[in-house]
């Protein structure tokens, strides 16, 4: 059995183009309009060397309602399903509440997560990585999933324990 990994995280923070990276696919819809995949999605990753399932989540803020709601209770069970839990933040925009949402439950809950400080293209990295530190769960693994940088780094950190 492959071990199964969950990208969740707040709509645009980046889950999609990961997602394509790892896979090497297109076929995440990767958009500037948040909350475009409305689904899981399911692929198979072969990245340098790592060989795992990752599942692409429409995203979660936490205090959903409506179709809303469906996008977070589709997060949850892809939380439920994954051995390892990528959780995705947007290192150009800091903290947000939604972001603090997830990170409760991600506390509360009994699993592997990663706080993962995406689009550190362009900016100081290890400033921007400095905020997510507040959110009570560990390291912040900074990467750019549009560029590769760090993705390599942060799959090591994942499965080094496994
Ligand atoms: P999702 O809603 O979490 O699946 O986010 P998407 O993967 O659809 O990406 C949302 C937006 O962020 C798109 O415009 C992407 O091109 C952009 N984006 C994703 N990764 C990066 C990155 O590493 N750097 C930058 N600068 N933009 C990114
Ligand atoms: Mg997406």
């Amino acid at each position: 059995m492959l071990p199964v990994v969950a990208l969740v995280g707040r709509p645009n923070v980046g889950k999609s183009t990961l997602f394509n990276r790892l896979t090497r696919t297109r076929d995440a819809l990767v958009a500037d309009f948040p909350g475009l995949t409305r689904d899981r999605k399911y692929g198979q990753a072969n990245y340098d060397g790592f060989q795992f399932i990752v599942i692409d989540t429409a995203g979660v803020h936490g205090e959903e309602v409506g179709i809303d709601a469906e996008m977070a209770a589709q997060s949850m069970r892809a939380i439920d399903e994954a051995d390892v839990v990528l959780f995705m933040v947007d290192a150009r925009e800091g903290v947000t509440a939604a972001d603090q949402n997830i990170a409760d439950h991600l506390r509360r809950i009994n699993k592997t997560a990663f706080v993962v400080a995406n689009k550190i293209d362009g900016i100081d990295a290890d400033a921007a990585r400095a905020d997510f530190y507040e959110l009570g769960l560990g390291e912040v693994h900074g990467i750019a999933a549009a560029h590769g940088r760090g993705v390599e780094q942060l799959l090591k950190t994942c499965f080094t324990p496994l």
